[in-house]
């Protein structure tokens, strides 16, 4: 099958990383510093919620994009949700895309799949973009189930209201759950085929959603994310653990971006 040419994206999660305001300050303005003005895609940081406006207001006029790794399941964009930020309250302060499913929000969290799809439908209606991670458990990678497990995690995309108007606000996130963390990676040729029926699937629903771009995650750092880039099934990356130095995450988003050339 021949591939779609998409935007191609290098994203860091940091998780609930660093441990002070002052240090992710430091990590923004050195990520800032780096000259990343000939690269041929998009860069995304997603800090905590709690370092997420200093981040944001160190990258403004800079080519780095930054946003949030959850909104809430609930509509309401204020109220009595402790703990919750809404996907109005995030794009207020300027965060511009959300991830959404990420596996460890799955697994603590118990994320259902209804509470998946009110948050896509939330960030959408707020003008988030949305980064919808899925991805198998070794037990299913194991027992050769990951295809069937990836199609019910993207079937909830047929229950999202008004996913035709935003379909450039969707990008797809592959991340194997036993390769997150572990420095364990699939072999790119099985990321390949993953890859390519998640387009197949993406199709099946929507014609113009088999356009959104598809990330692999899990493990990538800058030694072997050239082997990833160099297929033209992987559209990007996104990085959790190798996102927080500064200097190993440039190195690892040149060579991504070089490769992709
Ligand atoms: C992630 O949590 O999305 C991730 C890919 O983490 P890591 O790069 O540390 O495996």
């Amino acid at each position: 099958m021949q591939k779609v040419i998409k935007s191609n994206w290098v994203i860091g999660n940091w998780k609930s990383n660093p441990s002070s305001l002052t240090q992710a300050k430091n990590l923004a303005k050195e990520i800032k510093a780096i000259d990343f003005d000939k690269i041929n895609g998009q860069i995304m940081l997603m800090p905590t919620n709690l370092h997420l406006t200093s981040v944001i207001d160190e990258m403004q006029n800079s080519k780095v994009l930054v946003g949030c790794q959850d909104v809430s399941f609930t509509s309401d964009t204020i109220g009595a949700y402790t703990g919750d930020c809404s996907a109005e309250q995030m794009q207020a302060i300027g965060a511009k895309w959300t991830l959404v499913g990420h596996s460890e929000r799955r697994t603590y969290h118990q994320e259902s799949e209804k509470q998946l799809i009110a948050k896509i439908e939330n960030a959408l209606k707020n003008g988030l973009g949305v980064v919808l991670c899925i991805g198998e458990t070794l037990e299913h990678y194991e027992k050769n189930q990951t295809l069937n497990v990836l199609q019910k995690q993207l079937s909830i995309l047929k229950e999202v209201q008004k996913l035709e108007n935003n379909l450039d606000k969707l990008i797809i996130a592959y991340e194997p759950v036993w390769a997150i963390g572990t420095g364990k990676v699939p072999q790119v040729a099985e990321v390949e085929n993953v890859h390519q029926n998640i387009h197949e699937y993406l199709l099946t629903i929507n014609a113009n959603l088999a356009k959104s771009p598809i990330l692999y995650g899990g493990s990538v750092n800058a030694d072997n994310v050239e082997t990833f880039a160099k297929s033209d099934w992987i559209d990007g990356v996104l990085v959790g653990g190798a996102s927080l130095v500064a200097d190993k995450f440039a190195s690892l988003a040149k060579t991504f971006f070089a490769t992709k050339k």
